[in-house]
């Protein structure tokens, strides 16, 4: 049995819940609404939590692993392992500047405010660069601060950058890219780590799959070998013959990135009824 820690409430609460369900979990009735759940048919039970709280529970092992940013992990400095990038709740730190303000380089910072949530990655960022600067700790609204002269520059969270602009500020400089992930307390039991194992297993396959499509085609028979070139599948296409004699049914797995360039390739090639569908899980 093991406890995952994920955020109560908030821009990671429905996509780790969402994320559970397709791997297979369910939780038991309206019990959404406590503290704790527990799985009706997987050996684990769930804590929510702030997002903030997660990374120091983990450590304490109060919960064994848990869902959270990189970002809030980085800045309350646990002592926890990463174990899965989940590829969701993506963002960037970065700092950001008036617009009208020249910036060259990370040096541009030096004996300047900066207001931020994360003073910690800034001040380690800061200390690499031997850069000093005069750190601001705010917990929200951040980007107003220049605004209100409160601070030179700010340090914070950007998804799209439209924030930023919204309030004069330009992104100058990167900081961290983060995104959620599975961290883990660094001495877990055998028992425990292979109930973790199980379930990041289940979620490599229900993540693996987002990047794929199943594509099913029919292609006159003397056309086979050149469709067959064009699909790059895991292995080579499964191939049936069709009732009408001459044509054979194509069954293959494409890669969602290269997926309308190698639709087009094959109708121009003479495959004909083509038909696209999700995969739910897919095991490499
Ligand atoms: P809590 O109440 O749990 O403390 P919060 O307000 O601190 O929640 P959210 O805004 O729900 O946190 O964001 C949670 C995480 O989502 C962030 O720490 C970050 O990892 C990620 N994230 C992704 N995109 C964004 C974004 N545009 N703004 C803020 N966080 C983002
Ligand atoms: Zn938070």
């Amino acid at each position: 049995m093991i406890t995952l820690a994920i955020q109560k409430k908030g821009r990671l609460a429905e996509k780790s819940l969402e994320l559970l369900e397709h791997c297979g979990i369910r939780l038991k009735n309206g019990s959404r609404d406590k503290l704790k759940a527990a799985s009706v048919n997987f050996p684990l039970d769930l804590l929510f939590l702030r997002d903030d709280d997660i990374p120091r529970c983990v450590e304490d092992g109060i919960a064994d692993i848990g869902i959270v940013g990189d970002n809030v992990v980085l800045e309350t400095r646990a002592s926890v392992e990463r174990v899965l990038p989940l590829g969701f709740g993506k963002c960037r730190l970065s700092v950001a500047v008036p617009k009208q303000i020249p910036y060259a380089d990370i040096r541009s910072l030096e004996g300047k405010r900066i207001a931020t949530s994360y003073s910690n990655i800034l001040r380690d960022y800061l200390d690499k660069a031997g850069v000093q600067a005069d750190i601001h700790p705010i917990s929200g609204s951040v980007e107003i601060a220049p605004g209100i002269n409160m601070a030179d520059a700010i340090f914070d969270i950007v998804s799209t950058g439209s924030t930023l602009i919204s309030n004069g500020l330009k992104e100058v400089e990167t900081i961290l890219e983060s995104e959620a992930a599975i961290y883990r307390h660094r001495d877990l039991s055998p028992e425990k780590l292979a109930v973790m194992n199980k379930l990041c297993f289940r979620i490599q396959s229900v993540n693996t799959a987002k990047d794929y499509k199943y594509i099913l085609l029919n292609v006159p028979n003397e056309k086979l070998d050149e469709i067959c070139r064009i699909l790059p599948g895991m292995k080579s296409p499964t191939i049936m013959p069709l009732g009408d004699a001459g044509w054979s049914s194509v069954h293959s797995v494409i890669k969602e990135d290269t997926f309308w360039e190698i639709i087009e390739q094959l109708k121009a090639a003479g495959a004909q009824g083509l038909l696209v569908t999700d995969i739910e899980k897919m095991i490499l």
